[in-house]
């Protein structure tokens, strides 16, 4: 066990991050709570951990009461007052002013050593916790997708982040099984400030009808990686992934070389967000 052994974690958002982030802590073993203000995405969480798990058994990863163990320490809800514990981590949508409203309701909620920690992708962490009481114990903790497999966490502190807060956080991930680094409050962090090119690039290649979606994945599949700009795109959800996009750009201060696609914009536009709504550039 990490030196830091929250009693409870409480998740906030039960998307495509918070369910593999709540599956990922109760299967180490830790009381989690997931949380949404949107109540139907409860039981859709609670539907992909069962299935998650199931499929973990059924490769021999664990064993059918491992497996139960793992749901019972889980539970869901959608009542904010039930958001009291040790550890917040916060993986709603990526937008600064929703991001600080829930902070300070949530700081106003907790006591004193409570942690908050955010997943996002790229807002500066000391943004996130400029309006706080307590910016010492805000940090980043940057899980990728999908959470429960990929091993990744990046810990970042911000501004008046304490060092103890950071470190805590990095223990705790490694005990929840992940690699952890420490990164720097730069927009993008590591990862993402690379990777950005990655889609940024390929939808402008699309734009310019170099060649189709289906076409490029292909060629850069066959070249060693193990999926396409579009696919993953379609796993992330095009209105996230254009989010971050938006947010890198204008961290930026506008340097073209973040410019967000009109494509992407337009299937954002129409709900075509990928794997999630069953259509983004390819149909699910
Ligand atoms: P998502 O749209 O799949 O899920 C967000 C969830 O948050 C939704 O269920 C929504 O109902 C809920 N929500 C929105 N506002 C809320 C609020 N005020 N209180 C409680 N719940 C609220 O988004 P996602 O892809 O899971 O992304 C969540 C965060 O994780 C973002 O900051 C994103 O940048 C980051 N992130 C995403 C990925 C990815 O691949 N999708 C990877 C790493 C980090």
């Amino acid at each position: 066990m990490s030196t830091f052994s929250p009693k409870s974690i409480l998740v906030i958002g039960a998307g495509v991050m918070g369910r593999g982030i709540a599956l990922t802590c109760a299967r180490a073993g830790y009381n989690t709570t997931l949380y949404d203000l949107n109540e139907a995405a409860l039981p859709s969480a609670e539907a992909y951990v069962e299935k998650f798990l199931s499929s973990s058994v059924t490769r021999g990863k664990m064993t059918e009461d491992e497996k139960a163990a793992s749901m019972a320490r889980l539970s869901y809800t959608a009542d904010f007052a039930d958001l009291k514990g040790d550890l917040v981590i916060e993986a709603i949508l990526e937008r600064l002013d929703i991001k600080q409203d829930l902070f300070a309701k949530l700081e106003a909620q907790n006591g004193p050593d409570t942690i908050l920690a955010s997943n996002t992708s790229t807002i500066p962490i000391t943004r996130i916790a400029a309006k706080l009481e307590r910016p010492d114990k805000v940090v980043g903790m940057h899980f990728f997708n999908p959470a429960p497999i990929m091993k990744l966490v990046e810990v970042i502190s911000g501004v008046k982040t304490s060092p103890e807060v950071a470190a805590a956080i990095f223990g705790l991930a490694e005990d929840l099984g992940k690699k952890a680094v420490m990164a720097k409050d730069e927009p993008g962090f590591i990862v993402n400030r690379v990777a950005r090119h990655f889609y940024v690039e390929s939808l402008l290649m699309l734009e310019e009808q170099v060649a189709d979606h289906e076409t490029l994945d292909k060629l850069i599949c066959a070249s060693g990686f193990r999926m396409g700009p579009f696919q993953l795109m379609d796993l992330i959800g095009i209105e996230t992934n254009l989010s971050v996009t938006k947010s890198m750009y204008d961290a930026f201060f506008q340097d073209e070389k973040f410019r967000p696609s009109r494509i992407q914009q337009q299937k954002a536009d129409a709900g075509l967000n990928g794997r999630k709504s069953g259509e983004g550039f390819y149909k699910y």
